[in-house]
């Protein structure tokens, strides 16, 4: 089985791509400039706001599964830089769709959604069915990918989207909160850093294992009918939770160590970006392995050991 990978230099993309290698698939990957991937992947260059480089790296790869993970992926950028964002998001996924179902009608597509499609949905946690009325540009270009899928679906692809929420790894970038943190707080117990900067301690959000979740991609595509699923750990915790557990995991207490700055304050939120996974539980029989605490005592362990060799 050949498997077609796009953002295959990112967390989410290097993670499955591993997955796929190790159940003996091969992976084609997609690039934007030169970057680490994981030993074995054959890359090609393609850019989401260059639609011929991408209808080129599609119908070069000829793969049996297309996983289509390349986004930007930091919200509050797409106030910033709304027509790039929309353009990256939304009409990449028409240009993969069209093209991968060109090359291989049969190809099974999984497309990378987000939970920021459902914003002020007013239920929480949210499900498959829940109303969907995204409240940022990045959730209105996911929420227009997620349709793009259903349409293609309906005139018999084989497509499906994953609608994930936040989900962590070692390979986060440290823009993201449980990397800032768990970061700042191996900084904070080696010495190197006094205290911690951040934003809303009682935002909430549904944090997973990377990993897990790219397990259930897989499943998703191995299914004979292609849906949606949610996909999420089912429990909202706070920001301040996530201090709380990375200090312990640090050895550290946080008392006087967070400092709240209103520049990484975001408008509040009214309904709880909080997922329920029972469909994906049930029929793809998918159970996350790495517990939220697991999660975090890893990636503080992965920056305590970089940050000790850094400073070497
Ligand atoms: P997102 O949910 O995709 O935007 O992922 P983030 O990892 O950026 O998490 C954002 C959540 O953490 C939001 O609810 C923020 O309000 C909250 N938060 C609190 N402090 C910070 C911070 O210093 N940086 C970031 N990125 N988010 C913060």
């Amino acid at each position: 089985m050949r498997a077609l990978v796009t953002g295959v230099a990112g967390q989410d993309g290097s993670l499955l791509a591993e997955l796929l290698l190790q159940e003996g698939h091969e992976v084609v990957g997609t690039i934007r400039r030169d970057a680490p991937t994981p030993p074995g992947v054959e890359t090609v260059y393609a850019d989401l706001l260059d639609p011929d480089s991408l209808r080129h790296a599609v119908a070069g790869a000829a793969a049996d599964r297309v996983f289509h993970l390349a986004a930007p992926t930091f919200v509050p950028e797409s106030w910033a830089q709304p027509v790039e964002t929309f353009t990256a998001i939304a009409a990449a996924t028409a240009v993969i769709l069209d093209a991968a179902t060109a090359a291989r009608p049969e190809a099974r597509i999984f497309l990378a959604s987000s939970g920021e499609v459902f914003g002020d949905a007013c239920e929480s946690p949210q499900r498959e069915s829940s109303p969907m009325r995204p409240r940022t540009p990045y959730g209105v270009a996911k929420l227009a990918a997620l349709q793009l899928g259903r349409v293609w679906r309906e005139r018999g692809a084989h497509v499906s989207s994953g609608i994930l929420y936040n989900h962590e790894s070692e390979r986060r970038p440290e823009r993201f909160v449980t990397r800032k943190v768990t970061r700042g707080a191996a900084a904070i117990a080696l010495g190197l850093q006094d205290e911690l900067v951040l934003g809303d301690l009682d935002a909430v959000r549904d944090w997973s294992a990377a990993r897990d979740l790219m397990r259930a991609a897989l499943l998703m595509v191995a299914q004979d009918e292609p849906r949606d699923y949610v996909l999420a750990s089912g429990r909202g915790r706070t920001v301040h939770e996530l201090v709380a557990t990375a200090f312990a995991a640090a050895g550290l207490d946080p008392e006087g160590r967070v400092r709240v700055d209103p520049a990484f304050v975001r408008p509040p939120e009214t309904t709880p970006q909080v997922g329920d996974a029972s469909l994906a539980r049930e029929r793809l029989g998918w159970e996350p392995a790495t517990s939220f605490e697991e999660l975090i005592a890893q990636m503080v362990r992965t920056d305590l050991d970089d940050l000790r060799r850094g400073s070497a």
